[in-house]
């Protein structure tokens, strides 16, 4: 075998080295291009070693976000009639439709910042926020300022996902931009008015965007860096004629993710219009395959299980948001059995913390069945870290050779963590645990604080006001014109 070069390295006081268990002064020797090359143990920090405290566990890769959904965190929990799924979203798509490129930008370099210190060091971004609120592609037309936009037309038609990128990059985490296809508001329903700036109109066009975005995130940043998949919203917003396109069409090797059966309705109008489940319609269109992230998958039956488990998908479960938006718990012990790979989202960012992710579908399960121990730690923390990356497309993170050095470290002595068995910290500790970060064997967070960001919280605070300023009835009658002003 030949020997990378050690282009660096990160010496942790103890490691969590997966069926190892935990072990002290670990070593990581780090190449270039942030690859893991070596682990030596029981051996002294060198000078310019990253040195870690605590137990240091291999990163999490997120493997659902919707970064602008931070916006909604606590305001979303109507105190009258507690609100629903689909009230949240009217209330989200009022913070879509506000956004331009650079309130997108800002919002989600603050958004991905948190989860670095939390311990994401990857991150599934589901995009479709694509065109001006009236479906007007960027880069079109004089940039008059008169949609509130004055920055969207520099990027041409990828302003909005160029800013993604940008906001990733800056934020030191690593981007599988999912380009979503988004074409109808339902089974034989046209685009509502807060939808229209999802479309492409058509999948072929929507694959001609998405090659030539994947071209212009080529040229500009590594893949390591950024990479662009693919996705489909949901069944209820690609028609079946549109699904077949895109089984047809969309380049072989690119991840392909999708919203499925989140909710019963979307079962029910899918059964009534095709006659198939969610799962059954992707799958008579082939496109249920290795490739695959089904994202929720809660309220899916036996057949949809073990169709999903034996083409080898990935079953992307978000348990917080799941729990926040009542959405339901689905079978993440069935999908284990059968032998689908997991992972773990955080979706609309209620919570942004991958330890309380991890105890949350351990958590579910124990609801759902009464029995515990479902999940052990080890299992837990290989669906949070080599789930993730696996629904992205990315090399996990770890410690063993051709794994990133992506890691975190943890504080066993905190507040919730003290006593903890070293290898039970995945049910005690929480992302304010997490005391150090580290992408590709370099420092990028200490404690809660990024490294060239600083404390996440004054950057959200400054991007949501912002946003709410864009969102407010008066700015929305300047924002969209066409649309007019909404309550
Ligand atoms: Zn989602």
């Amino acid at each position: 075998m030949t020997q990378q070069a050690v282009a660096r390295a990160v010496w942790c006081a103890s490691a969590w080295l997966g069926a190892e268990g935990v072990r002290d002064a670990v070593r990581v020797e780090v190449d270039a291009d942030g690859y893991v090359v070596g682990v030596l143990q029981g051996v002294s920090a060198r000078d310019g070693d990253v040195v870690l405290d605590g137990v240091v566990f291999p990163a999490a890769a997120n493997a659902h976000s919707h970064a602008f959904h931070r916006a909604l965190r606590g305001r979303t929990h109507d105190t009258v009639d507690g609100g629903t799924f689909w009230t949240w979203r009217e209330t989200m798509y009022r913070a879509a439709n506000a956004l331009t490129p650079a309130l997108y930008e800002e919002l989600a370099t603050a958004a991905y910042a948190e989860m670095v210190t939390a311990g994401w060091t990857s991150v599934a971004e589901f995009h479709y926020v694509h065109h001006r609120p009236d479906g007007t592609p960027y880069g079109q037309g004089p940039d008059d300022g008169a949609d509130g936009d004055r920055d969207g037309d520099r990027d041409g038609p990828h302003a909005m996902e160029l800013a993604l990128a940008r906001a990733a990059v800056r934020a030191g985490i690593r981007l599988t931009l999912l380009d979503t296809c988004y074409l109808a508001g339902g089974f034989g329903a046209p685009l509502e008015a807060g939808q229209r700036r999802f479309s492409d109109g058509t999948a072929e066009r929507w694959l001609a965007r998405l090659a030539s975005l994947r071209a212009a995130v080529g040229a500009l940043h590594p893949a390591h860096q950024v990479t662009v998949g693919a996705a489909l919203h949901s069944v209820r917003a690609v028609p079946e004629d549109q699904l077949a396109v895109i089984a047809a069409q969309l380049p072989p090797g690119l991840p392909l993710h999708v919203h499925l059966s989140e909710q019963p309705a979307e079962n029910e109008d899918c059964l009534r219009a095709t006659g198939c489940t969610p799962t059954g319609l992707l799958h008579r269109h082939g496109l249920v395959t290795g490739r695959l992230s089904a994202v929720h998958a809660t309220h899916v039956v036996g057949e949809d299980i073990a169709t999903l488990a034996d083409a080898r998908a990935v079953v992307v479960l978000c348990p917080t948001t799941e729990a926040d938006l009542a959405d339901g718990i689905g079978p993440a012990g069935e999908f284990r059995s059968a032998g689908a790979t997991l992972a773990l989202g955080s979706d609309q960012h209620a919570v942004v913390d991958p330890w309380l992710e991890m105890r949350a579908l351990e958590h579910g399960e124990r609801l759902r069945t009464g029995r515990r121990g479902h999940f052990d730690p080890q299992e837990l923390h290989r669906i949070a870290a080599a789930g993730g990356a696996t629904a992205q497309g990315r090399p996990g993170a770890g410690f063993g050779p051709g794994c990133v050095a992506d890691l975190m470290a943890v504080d066993p002595r905190s507040t919730r963590t003290a006593g903890s068995a070293p290898e039970q910290l995945a049910y005690t500790a929480t992302g304010q645990d997490v005391t150090a970060v580290v992408v590709g064997g370099v420092l990028l967070a200490r404690g809660g604080v990024h490294a060239r960001l600083g404390d996440p919280g004054p950057l959200l605070a400054a991007a949501i006001a912002r946003l709410d300023g864009a969102s407010s009835p008066a700015a929305d009658r300047t924002a969209s014109p066409r649309q007019g002003a909404r309550p």
